[in-house]
């Protein structure tokens, strides 16, 4: 049998962040378009000699883009869309960039067209563009790009693969513009393109073509399904050997249809769907590749190698004639080299293997040790570190499993139904009916982030540093009440962000210095790593909350983020169940909820914007995911007394098809983002009957733009129409920390009035 390896696609951010650098100097007008090709170019040179010098077989190519790689498929399939007005037929990289980020205009004359829509890539945290079809979307080869990418690795003497979206996967991942067709229909205008660019990219020395259709781990509506044999009969060419990629969730239904499309090899996520990778052994055609995704491209930590090679060593495997060896998806949803962590102590490190570290475990898996270490050495890494993992008290911690063990069945229900509650809450808060609040963040000006950034510098004494803060948040009360507002927030001035806010004081967490990962296009994350058993050793926001409340007499609302969000925004533990790490976090927000409400903060909101990205991939396991996920919050909220209002806040997504889950989480009142929507969300929640409080955003704070008064009374009337009076907040969709100051007073004041406006209408 031989062994092959290669990887599904590398970090394009580059090791330091050279690119998102160079992008954001590049619209800033600092530097050229050439200089920014340049910087794409070099970045490109330098991935692909990582990746030869990790005896790769073939680099891997297409897997570039300078802002995103659907943007990419936009452009060189030619369906740029038309809204766009550009005129000509090449595509350019500013047309690109316009694409991605819009055409803002201050002017009423001048032509505005926003930008592409963004989604989250199936079930990761990565945005791509959302191509945009209609009836009439016409397609055609602009390959340029691409071409010229192959040419630069063969240039540099390296045998090429190169990565494309799949036909079926890019139309799936678009929207219908025009009403009355279906993007599925497109497929026919598309297939030829693809084929003209095979065609030439065998011409032009790729010796691959991966073809990545992940929708095949979805659960697809028969139509697509149908579609696939057809359409890759038509890509199937002597000249052209395609790589059939699928990864993030078992094929399932799709399993045959994967293993019989006229394809050259089929790559399948051995870490996700390990039963695939078994069944394809016997029923791939003996002469196609099988591609064993084995190493996850999408978590952080290291692979445990010798389960890896027994794996590979199963007698199944050992018929085919050759097998290829890869991490389980694209290495781009992990940061580029620990190597750079050096602030981590050598056992937690010694944990962790990033992109290139990932090269290195293909090499020693491929039995082919790098030139500078032995394949016994690598072995026993991989096992030391498994080892010390396994044995590690900073990741077991005895009693976060006694408390979790101990955990009475009724742990997450509050002791009265909502009805009693709300008696109780009414009877302590006397709040007029509509009652206004905001979401929780206030403007973070520059002043707040540099207090906050020379206090992690060390540049700031602590007490000075708390002092600011407290000015901060005494600015932030003063200001609510002088628009009026019913419920106030403190203003997370001292937060930076909202999970790491909360992981940096949990036990159990790790934070890395370069550990970025792209979200979109300039924009990085550094997510924090869940290593060990999570607890909570002191509260977290108590002061802060108790001095603004001291401040005003009005409620003052605690703010919290829950656990599912905190989960989901990390790199979470492989060696549990994510439910036990959830249900661990949901524990350590309870501790905090409880002594919030010990400290006189009568209400908490805990915001879980993330519970719906949670989602699995598959339909059937929904109930699964969401029963654990809303218990998790529910433990969190549930320590409190009748009389304590619990909120909760989402955002980022459509939820009408998981309102009843989202009744289940029980809290008092929950404020959803809805401005954008023009209020459909609201009418799922009207007709759901949802039971509890809730505050539809009535100001949408993606926008500096103020609403007026009547705009908002007008989407609160659209409101009032699905939702009783008596259970109807006022706020905006979300935190307000992007906005500026300016803006935030004059909407927040026409919010007020809205609401005033209505308590008194008859
Ligand atoms: N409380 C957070 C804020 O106001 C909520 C952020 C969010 O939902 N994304 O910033
Ligand atoms: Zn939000």
């Amino acid at each position: 049998m031989t062994l092959r390896t290669h990887i599904l696609g590398f970090p394009r951010m580059g090791e330091n962040r050279e690119l998102k650098f160079a992008l954001e100097r590049h619209w800033r007008g600092e530097i050229s378009m050439d200089d920014l090709e340049k910087t794409g170019r070099d970045l490109r040179a330098r991935h692909w000699a990582l990746q030869r010098a990790a005896g790769l077989d073939f680099v891997t190519v297409g897997d570039f883009a300078f802002y995103d790689q659907v943007a990419n498929h936009i452009q060189w399939t030619g369906c740029e869309p038309s809204r766009f007005g550009f005129s000509g037929e090449e595509p350019s990289l500013s047309r690109y960039f316009t694409m991605a980020r819009g055409v803002a205009s201050e002017k009423e004359t001048e032509k505005s067209a926003p930008a592409l829509e963004m989604t989250k890539w199936f079930d990761t945290n990565y945005h791509y563009l959302v191509p945009e079809f209609s009836a009439d979307t016409a397609f055609a080869l602009h390959g340029e790009r691409i071409f010229s990418e192959l040419a630069e690795a063969r240039a540099l003497g390296h045998p090429a693969k190169v990565a494309l979206i799949g036909p079926l996967t890019f139309l799936w991942l678009g929207k219908e513009k025009t009403p009355g067709f279906s993007r599925l229909d497109l497929l026919e205008r598309i297939l030829p393109v693809y084929r003209q660019l095979l065609t030439r990219l065998a011409a032009e020395g790729a010796e691959w073509i991966q073809m990545d259709e992940p929708i095949l781990g979805l659960d697809l509506p028969n139509e697509w399904q149908q579609a696939f044999e057809p359409a890759y009969h038509q890509l199937a060419a002597p000249e052209t050997r395609i790589m059939l990629a699928t990864y993030f969730s078992p094929l399932k239904e799709n399993f045959n249809l994967a293993c019989r499309l006229p394809v050259a090899g089929l790559h399948i996520d051995a870490v996700r769907a390990p039963e695939d990778a078994l069944l394809a052994a016997d029923w791939l055609p003996a002469h196609r590749v099988l591609s064993l995704g084995l190493i996850d491209g999408r978590n952080i930590w290291r692979t445990d190698l010798d389960r890896a090679l027994d794996f590979l060593r199963s007698e199944r495997f050992a018929k085919l004639r050759e097998v290829w060896l890869a991490p389980s998806c694209s290495l781009l949803h992990v940061p580029f080299s620990v190597a750079a962590e050096t602030g981590l102590d050598a056992e937690l490190r010694s944990w962790l293997a990033f992109a290139v570290e990932k090269l290195r475990e293909l090499q020693t898996l491929k039995q082919a040790a790098p030139e500078d270490a032995d394949l016994e050495t690598l072995l026993a890494e991989s096992r030391r570190a498994r080892q010390s993992r396994e044995n590690s008290p900073r990741v077991n911690a005895p009693e976060v499993a006694a408390r979790l063990a101990a955990l009475p069945d009724d742990i997450d229900r509050r002791a009265s139904p909502f009805p009693v509650r709300r008696r109780a809450q009414q009877a302590r808060f006397q709040l007029p009916l509509l009652p206004t609040t905001t979401i929780g963040s206030f403007p973070q000006t520059a002043s707040v982030r540099a207090a906050r950034a020379a206090f992690r510098r060390g540049e700031m004494q602590a007490a000075e540093y708390a002092a600011a803060m407290q000015d901060e948040i005494a600015r932030a009360v003063a200001f609510q009440e002088a628009l009026g507002l019913d419920v106030l927030v403190h203003g997370e001035a001292e937060r930076n962000d909202m999970v790491e806010y909360f992981g940096e004081q949990l036990a159990g967490f790790a934070f890395t210095a370069n550990g970025w990962v792209q979200s979109y296009g300039s924009r990085c994350v550094k997510p924090p790593i869940i290593y060990g058993d999570v607890s909570r050793p002191r509260p977290m926001t108590v002061e802060w909350s108790r001095h603004a409340q001291s401040l005003t007499r009005r409620p003052m609302k605690g703010m919290l983020t829950g656990p599912i969000t905190i989960l989901q925004w990390s790199f979470a533990r492989d060696d549990q169940p994510r439910r036990v790490t959830a249900e661990q976090i949901a524990l350590a927000i309870r501790d905090e909820v409880t002594d919030l409400e010990a400290a006189g903060i009568g209400i908490i909101q805990i915001d879980e914007p993330a519970i719906r990205e949670g989602l699995p991939l598959r339909r059937e396991h929904w109930a699964g995911y969401l029963a654990w996920a809303t218990r998790a919050f529910r433990i969190a909220a549930s320590g409190v007394a009748d009389e304590t209002q619990i909120h909760t806040h989402m955002c980022y997504s459509e939820f009408n098809d998981i309102l009843p889950e989202i009744a289940a989480m029980d809290a008092d009142v929950i404020t959803i983002e809805t401005s954008r929507s023009d209020m459909e969300l609201l009418r799922a929640f009207g007709n759901f009957h949802y039971p509890n409080e809730i505050g539809p955003g009535v100001y949408d704070i993606h926008s500096p733009r103020v609403p007026s008064v009547e705009e908002i009374e007008h989407l609160l009337d659209k409101a009032l129409a699905v939702i009783p009076a008596e259970r109807l907040w006022v706020n905006p969709d979300c935190g307000l920390k992007t906005r500026a100051w300016p803006e935030t007073k004059a909407a927040l004041a026409n919010m007020v009035e809205a609401a005033r406006r209505l308590r008194v209408r008859p």
